[in-house]
């Protein structure tokens, strides 16, 4: 594909779309206009015609239109997204057929919530679920378990609150059976994956079931309690599960009955997202409760620390809510070792002690469309790797096969699927989870016959805000979200083609950079600290000769200066923008920095995370960070295309920042 293709996709950074766009927006408009009038065109207007003579019409218009034109003139404040000269955070121009569906759609302002207030959109919403779950390989045949599902959020961090949070209801249902049988003394048996009966097992058993082995349970439970029980007993129970569950009890009141387990943790790898900080406080599970994971020295999650730990927790007994992984890490675009991350699961697993595996691609998620076939296969790697130089390396391969393995995904529309905010999603692959997370529900289970809990998932979504964090929420993301996935469909050959164009931008710079750094011989030396698995590439700069990491970070900062966007002055005068990063010695040994220090002729034992005085910052390495996903960074005007532009620029502005340095 070439980049002729992108020509109707964006507005483009001269607006070269802009008679595409007003034609289709007026033509929507109007449209709406008609729809309101054919609504009851018997009632009477309510507004009469002459109303716009009267003196208050025309101040309450004067004063919109004055406050229209401020904000107007205030948003050219903006940041210019839209232009392939930014480079710097996870934001670029939009997708046309997003962009039309959300503003037409926002005239009819619908409400996701639910179906009753969204009868057009929440039904796209339930299709965008399917359609992200089949991207990343997740089976969604609806009549049978597992059967993935999903849904829109406001964005990455509430869709991994909501990962979290669904994880930790599933996960304590099997102690509150155990206690449903104890206070009422029924007997169900041997339910479901249970070897002996409920009130046989130890809490820290119950606690290591699969999500797949705990739907199992659940409907294992339901069918027998059925059976087995009277309709009083059956009540009488039904009623003892519901109020031991953790949405009745809360954390401190399941672990106040199950004195003998200890409170559980959450392993990220060490340079995850703040999000999931947040998710621990938010939940109550505490921040302290978050397990670090090292990172290697290409900012990967480090699977042989991630066993070790994994051993370590399991030896005293703490349990282990889920392991996160990371699929395009924020600051550093770097992709974690998921295939690993899967084997290890399924070995822990054989071992009696699964754990769940939440990716967090909120970055690097619609990246799977790259890989997946039209036929819903994946793409093989020979095949791939014909479209790029390097792209993708073994681990990243084999990381986004096995996101069909993992139990749930966070994706941000509004990141790589170039959609306007508000836009992230959850995605499960467990369609059976709804029903451990309904807010509605008086009873774990339905006093009807059992309603198979996979055949009526589209019914149970259409009443959404029963079973997500959010309430209220914009129709108008789902359209948007719906319009791009059909036009584009996400596959290889569909949605695939914007993404390839924005690895083959990155290689692009990533081959340019051997020059660059002989260009700036003698007056500053140029590494890329790791090899970047995506489309994010991070530089580190050091001026020629120096050893002082504080120095070379003060360098980098200056440098920044020139690139960053500046409320208080005109954005126009900023010839590039791009964005910077910080590798903290917290976040990664010095033996792991060595390959980032040592090429830029900085001893490793430079980086401390308690800097000198003298040196105050030597507890990080500074990075300019480039998030390479604007859609025409290899236009070309005179041979030349933005990423020679953009380097040309910071070689100049490396000279003017020696030149002027006082350090
Ligand atoms: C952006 C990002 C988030 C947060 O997503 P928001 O949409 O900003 O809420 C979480 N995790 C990763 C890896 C991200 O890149």
């Amino acid at each position: 594909m070439s980049e002729s293709d992108l020509y109707p996709m964006f507005l483009g950074p001269y607006a070269e779309n802009a008679d595409l766009l007003e034609e289709t927006l007026v033509d929507f408009l109007r449209d709406h206009m008609y729809w309101r009038r054919n609504f009851h065109p018997e009632d009477p207007p309510a507004i009469p015609t002459s109303a716009s003579h009267r003196d208050d019409y025309i101040d309450f218009v004067a004063d919109m239109k004055q406050e229209l034109h401020a904000l107007s003139a205030d948003l050219k404040k903006s940041v210019p997204f839209f232009s392939p000269r930014y480079v710097g955070h996870m934001a670029s121009d939009l997708l046309l057929p997003g962009l039309i569906a959300n503003l037409v759609t926002t005239l009819y302002n619908p409400n996701n919530v639910a179906e009753e207030a969204a009868p057009a959109t929440l039904e796209k919403e339930i299709d965008v679920g399917f359609q992200l779950a089949d991207m990343f390989g997740f089976p969604t045949d609806p009549t049978r378990e597992p059967c993935g599902w999903g849904h829109l959020t406001s964005g990455g961090s509430v869709a991994n609150y909501e990962g979290l949070r669904n994880i930790i209801s599933l996960r304590y249902f099997p102690l509150a059976l155990a206690d449903a049988v104890e206070t009422t003394d029924l007997r169900i048996g041997a339910a479901g994956p249970l070897e002996r009966a409920v009130r046989d097992h130890q809490s820290w058993e119950l606690f290591h079931l699969s999500l797949s082995e705990i739907i199992e349970l659940r409907d294992d439970v339901a069918d027998r309690a059925r059976d087995r029980f009277d309709r009083d007993d059956f009540r009488r129970f039904n009623r003892a599960l519901s109020e031991s569950r953790l949405e009745s009890r809360g954390l401190v009141g399941m672990h106040r009955e199950h004195p003998d387990l200890k409170p559980p943790v959450v392993v990220v790898p060490r340079t995850a997202h703040y999000s999931w900080a947040k998710a621990m406080k938010i939940l109550g599970l505490g921040t302290g409760n978050l397990v670090d994971i090292e990172v290697d020295e290409n900012m990967r999650m480090d699977i042989d620390d991630l066993e070790a730990t994994l051993e370590s927790l399991r030896d005293k007994r703490v349990p282990v809510l889920t392991v996160v992984g990371v699929l395009g890490n924020t600051e550093f675009g770097t992709v974690d070792p998921i295939g690993d991350l899967v084997d290890l699961r399924d070995a822990f697993e054989a071992a009696g002690t699964p754990f769940p595996i939440h990716i967090d691609a909120a970055w690097g998620g619609y990246l799977a469309s790259v890989f997946r076939s039209e036929d819903g296969g994946m793409v093989s790697r020979k095949r791939l790797q014909k479209d790029f130089h390097y792209f993708p390396s073994r681990t990243v391969y084999r990381a986004f096969d096995a996101l069909s393995e993992v139990d749930s995904i966070t994706v941000d529309p509004h990141k790589l699927g170039y959609v306007p905010y508000p836009a992230g999603a959850y995605v499960s692959r467990h369609g059976g989870m709804l029903d451990f997370i309904a807010q509605g529900a008086a009873y774990v289970f339905d006093v009807e016959d059992d309603p198979s809990s996979d055949t009526n998932l589209r019914d149970k979504l259409r009443n959404l805000g029963q079973y997500i964090l959010e309430g209220s929420k914009p129709g108008s993301a789902a359209a948007a979200v719906h319009v791009t996935h059909n036009v584009l469909p996400l596959h290889t050959d569909g949605f695939g083609r914007v993404l390839k164009g924005t690895i083959r931008a990155s290689e692009y710079f990533f081959d340019q950079i051997d020059e660059f750094r002989q260009r700036l011989d003698g007056v500053v030396d140029v590494q890329i600290p790791f090899e970047p698995d995506s489309n994010l590439v991070c530089l580190a700069i050091n001026p020629e000769g120096n050893e002082s990491l504080d120095r070379m970070n003060r360098f980098g900062r200056r440098l920044f200066d020139t690139m960053r966007v500046d409320a208080s002055q005109p954005i126009q005068r900023r010839p590039f923008i791009a964005s910077y990063t910080s590798l903290m010695a917290e976040d990664i040994s010095p033996e792991r920095a060595r390959r980032v220090l040592e090429p830029l002729g900085i001893s490793t034992d430079m980086l401390t995370e308690d800097p000198a005085p003298d040196s105050p910052q030597s507890d990080h390495v500074y990075l300019i960070r480039n998030t390479l996903m604007n859609p025409w960074l290899l236009t070309e005007d005179d041979g030349r295309n933005y990423i020679d532009r953009y380097l040309d620029y910071l070689a100049d502005a490396i000279r003017d920042c020696r030149a002027g340095a006082a350090d």
